[in-house]
C-alpha cells in the first residue's frame, strides 16, 4: 500500500504527536475499511469460498495454490486446496501465537477488508461471537445442494442461529452467498427458492432490513460469480458478482472522536513488552501515549503498534491492532481487558440492567436463571436476577411489569448479576460496540441484549 493511507513506519523512538483524526479522515477518503465475518452452517463452503476469493484477488500466489493442491491430492482431498488458504495465511500471520479470531486482509476497488475468521472449530459459537462482535458486515454462506440447505436451515442447523447472532451483535448488512450452485446445475429455481425462504426468516425473525440483504448465487469451488461469471447455463443471473457486491457495502460511522477503547482478544509476551491484540472500538491511539487497563486501573505506555500486520504510528476506531505496551506486567492484561483513555476509563461492574430479546428457548426464563454472559471475546457466569418488564418490540412501551417468566421471542428489561469478578462494560448508549451482551446456557444462545444501565461499580 502507498500514499496517505499508510502511516509512516514505526520506530521505537517517540516522534512528534500526530493529529490522528485528520490522518484518519484522509485514510477514509482514500478507501473505507470494513471488518467482515463469514458465517454459516458447517460444510456450507465458507473456507473454500473465502480461500478462492483471496486467490482471485491476488492475495495468494499461484505457487501456494499449486502446493495446496498437491498436498490435498496426497491425502485424497483435492477439493480442499482453497480451504487451506486461510489456514496458511493464519500460520504466517500468527508468528507462533494463536489468536482466538484470526485476521486476514484483502482489498477491493473501493474497500479495504479485514476478514475476521473464527478458528478451527468453525462452529464453536463462543468464538463466532467473539469474531462477529468485531464485524461490521457478514457474508452468510448457505449450501444450495438439495437437502443440505434444508438441514442447515432447520432447527439444528446453524444458519439461523448464526444469522440471529450476527444481527444481535450489530451486523446490519448481510450478503448471502447461495453457494455450491454448480451442484444443482446453476438452477435459477433453486436459487429463488432459497432466497424466498431465507428472506422471510431474515426480515421477520432476525429483523434485518430487506434493503440491507443481498443474495448472490455462486460456487466457491469453481469460482463462478466470485469475481466474474462465465458459465453459460448461469446466464439467467444479471446481478453483481460477490466482489462487486462487497465493494459497495457501507462502512459504519466510527466513534473516532470518543474516548479511546480497545477490547483485548489476545495477550502474549512480545519483544520489548507486553503485546495485546484486539480491536479499537472507539477513539484513537498513537505511539507514546499512556493508557489505562481495565479492570485494574493499571497504566501502560504504547511503545509500538501494528495494524493488519503493518507497523504504524497510530490507529483509530475500527482498526484491528497489535500493541506493544511498556511499564506493565503481563499479569495485569488479559483477554477481556479493555484498554482505555486514562481520563475516561470504562465502568467495571458485576450488576447491570439490559434490554434483551429472548431466542428460541425450551424453558422460559425466570428469576435466578443461570447464564453465561458473552461480552466481546470474554465470558462470565451469572444469573438473571430480576425481570423488570416485558416490552413491545415495535413501540418500546412496557407491556407488563414484573413478569414471572419470559418466553421465546419476548423483548424484556432485566437485571443481570455476574457470579465472579467485575468486568468492563458500557451502556449501549455510550458504546454500540461495548454495550452488547449475549446470554447462553448449556451451549445454546438464550438471549441477546443491550446494556441500559450499570448498577454497581467495581474497579
Ligand atoms: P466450511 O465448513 O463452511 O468452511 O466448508 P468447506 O469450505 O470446508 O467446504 C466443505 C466441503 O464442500 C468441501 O469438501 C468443499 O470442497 C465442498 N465445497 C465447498 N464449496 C463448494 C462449491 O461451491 N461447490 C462444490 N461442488 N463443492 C463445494
Amino acid at each position: 500500500p502507498s500514499g496517505i493511507s499508510t502511516p509512516s513506519k514505526a520506530s521505537t523512538k517517540i516522534g512528534k504527536r500526530i493529529d490522528v483524526v485528520t490522518e484518519y479522515q484522509k485514510r477514509v477518503a482514500e478507501k473505507e475499511s470494513l471488518n467482515l465475518v463469514v458465517i454459516g452452517h458447517v460444510d456450507a463452503g465458507k473456507s473454500t469460498l473465502m480461500g478462492h476469493l483471496l486467490y482471485l484477488q491476488g492475495e495468494v500466489t499461484e505457487k501456494t495454490i499449486r502446493k495446496h493442491e498437491r498436498d490435498a491430492q496426497k491425502i485424497g482431498k483435492a477439493s480442499f486446496a482453497f480451504a487451506w488458504v486461510l489456514d496458511e495465511t493464519g500460520e504466517e500471520r500468527a508468528r507462533g501465537i494463536t489468536m482466538d479470531v484470526g485476521v486476514t486482509k484483502f482489498e477491493t476497488e473501493h474497500r479495504r477488508f479485514t476478514l475476521l475468521d473464527a478458528p478451527g472449530h468453525r462452529d464453536f459459537i463462543p468464538n463466532m461471537i467473539s469474531g462477529t462482535a468485531q464485524a461490521d458486515v457478514a457474508i452468510l454462506v448457505v449450501d444450495a445442494t438439495t437437502g443440505e440447505f434444508e438441514s442447515g436451515f432447520d432447527a439444528n442447523g446453524q444458519t439461523k442461529e448464526h444469522a440471529l447472532l450476527a444481527r444481535s451483535l450489530g451486523v446490519q448488512q448481510l450478503v448471502v452467498a447461495v453457494n455450491k450452485l454448480d451442484v444443482v446445475g446453476w438452477s435459477e429455481a433453486r436459487f429463488q427458492e432459497i432466497v424466498a425462504k431465507l428472506e422471510q426468516f431474515l426480515v421477520k425473525d432476525a429483523s434485518f432490513k430487506k434493503s440491507s440483504l443481498i443474495f448472490v448465487p455462486c460456487s466457491g469451488f469453481t469460482g463462478e460469480n466470485l469475481v466474474r461469471s462465465v458459465v453459460e447455463t448461469f446466464a439467467w443471473y444479471k446481478g453483481p458478482t460477490l466482489i462487486q457486491t462487497i465493494d459497495k457495502l457501507d462502512a459504519p460511522t466510527r466513534a473516532v472522536e470518543k474516548p479511546f477503547r480497545m477490547s483485548v482478544t489476545d495477550v502474549f509476551k512480545g519483544t520489548g513488552g507486553v503485546s495485546a491484540a484486539g480491536r479499537l472500538e472507539a477513539g484513537h491511539i498513537q505511539i507514546g501515549e499512556a493508557i489505562m487497563v481495565m479492570p485494574g486501573s493499571e497504566m501502560a505506555v504504547v511503545k509500538n503498534m501494528e495494524v493488519n500486520d503493518e507497523p504504524t504510528r497510530w490507529a483509530a476506531a475500527g482498526d484491528s491492532v497489535l500493541l506493544t505496551l511498556s511499564g506493565i506486567d503481563i499479569l495485569q492484561v488479559s483477554t477481556g481487558s479493555v484498554l482505555c483513555a486514562r481520563d475516561a476509563p470504562i465502568p467495571v461492574t458485576t450488576h447491570f440492567a439490559a434490554q434483551i430479546v429472548v431466542f428460541d428457548v425450551k424453558i422460559p426464563i425466570t428469576v435466578g436463571f443461570p447464564i453465561i454472559m458473552h461480552h466481546q471475546s470474554h465470558n462470565e457466569p451469572g444469573v438473571i436476577s430480576k425481570l423488570v418488564a416485558t416490552i413491545d418490540k415495535g413501540t418500546g412501551e412496557v407491556v407488563k411489569k414484573n413478569p414471572r417468566h419470559l418466553g421465546k421471542n419476548t423483548t424484556a428489561m432485566v437485571e443481570i448479576r455476574l457470579n465472579g469478578r467485575a468486568i468492563p462494560l458500557e451502556t449501549f448508549k455510550d458504546s454500540k460496540e461495548l454495550g452488547r451482551v449475549m446470554l447462553r446456557k448449556g451451549g445454546e444462545t438464550v438471549a441477546a441484549g443491550i446494556v441500559t444501565k450499570i448498577l454497581s461499580f467495581g474497579s
